[in-house]
């Protein structure tokens, strides 16, 4: 099998053109279609502490087709995707031909998605809908008011831009490359584009105009801190990242003086009936078009190249692996 190595704990990754099979280990077997690069792979790419076994195979998604499996809910043929539950952390993950995973978090492949497409939303989209769905399960509707995005040119902000503008949501996309990205947030559906020193620079008052009815925060820090304290009577900020950092400088005025709900979202561990509401629900608003203008493939010889371009925000939207490339 072709794959990218982390042989040990601090070793640069390699692409191995024959890695040892025998390397994997659980109930399901499968060929690797595509997976996902995610900010979470450029961290265990760049040896940040987000790879805990070695040698490991990096990858924290990936889309395949069963050819065996010890697990009677899955069979040969069967198409599935698996993003989280440990993989390219604890377990194998996607930056390989093949793949053995356990079975508790498979979700099939809903028929409108080809693997390509799942591919390109994997983590990022899934997260992106999880938050989504902790919005409105808190009762934000179109009719509450503005909902902001943080890190809204990345994989999961952009996501989340274009999920929360198809459910008819009014959109305020926080960027840092307004210039370059302005026009590009639009087309997914932002009403309005933010300049984020507006809300990265400083940390302002605790309790700041009360602008927006809710929030999708793929930052933290400072600007967690401004979002929370910008967030409207009554609203929730669902929080799931940490590009600007895991601090979080802020004070529970928002939450005791204004019953601001801060909910914080985890794709990892999340239960598989959840896992499939939010698949479901991609597999029917994610609009193909949108999907495939904010994608792009690399090839696994690639991978490592871009851990790096990742991790220092250049990259715009998603990025999805092509492992026989
Ligand atoms: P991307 O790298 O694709 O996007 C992150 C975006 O954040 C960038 O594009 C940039 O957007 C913005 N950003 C980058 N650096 C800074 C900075 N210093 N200050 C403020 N904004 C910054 O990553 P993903 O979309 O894949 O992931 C986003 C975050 O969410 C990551 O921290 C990731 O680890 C986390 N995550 C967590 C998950 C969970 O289960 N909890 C699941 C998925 C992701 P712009 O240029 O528009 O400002």
């Amino acid at each position: 099998m072709r794959a990218v190595v982390i042989e040990s704990e601090g070793a640069d990754p390699r692409l191995l053109e024959d890695a040892d099979e025998s390397l994997l280990s659980g109930e399901v077997e499968l060929d690797v279609l595509a997976s996902g690069l995610n900010y979470k792979d450029g961290m265990a790419l760049a040896g940040t502490g987000i790879a805990r076994t070695h040698p490991l195979i990096p990858g924290i998604d990936l889309v395949g087709r069963v050819t065996g499996s010890a697990d009677e809910r899955f069979s040969a043929g069967d198409l599935v995707v698996l993003t989280g539950d440990g993989l390219g952390e604890t377990a194998h993950g996607g930056f390989a031909t093949r793949a053995r995973v356990r079975p508790d978090a498979l979700v099939r492949l809903p028929a409108e998605l080809s693997p390509e497409r799942a591919a390109a939303i994997g983590t990022a989209g899934f997260t992106a809908m999880l938050a989504v769905l902790r919005l409105e399960d808190a009762g934000l509707t179109p009719d509450s008011g503005e909902v902001l995005v943080t890190g809204a040119s990345g994989g999961a902000g952009s996501i989340a831009v274009a999920l929360l503008a198809g459910r008819g949501h009014r959109v305020a996309a926080s960027t840092g490359r307004v210039e370059e990205n302005g026009d590009y947030l639009r087309e997914l559906g932002a009403a309005e584009v933010l300049d984020r020193r507006s809300l990265s620079e400083e940390v302002g008052r605790p309790l700041q105009s009360q602008r927006f009815a809710g929030a999708i925060d793929a930052v933290g820090s400072t600007t967690l801190a401004n979002v929370l304290a910008q967030t409207a009577r009554g609203g929730t900020v669902a929080a799931f990242g940490l590009a600007q950092g895991p601090d979080l400088p802020a004070t529970v005025l928002p939450f005791i003086l204004r019953g601001v709900t801060l909910a914080g979202v985890d794709s990892v561990a999340c239960p598989l009936p959840l896992r499939e509401r939010a698949w479901d629900a991609l597999a029917r608003e994610i609009d193909v078009e949108q999907l495939d203008s904010l994608t792009s493939s690399i090839g696994l010889s690639e991978v490592i190249d871009h851990a790096e371009r990742i991790l220092a925000g250049q990259v715009r939207g998603r990025t999805v692996v092509e492992v026989t490339q």
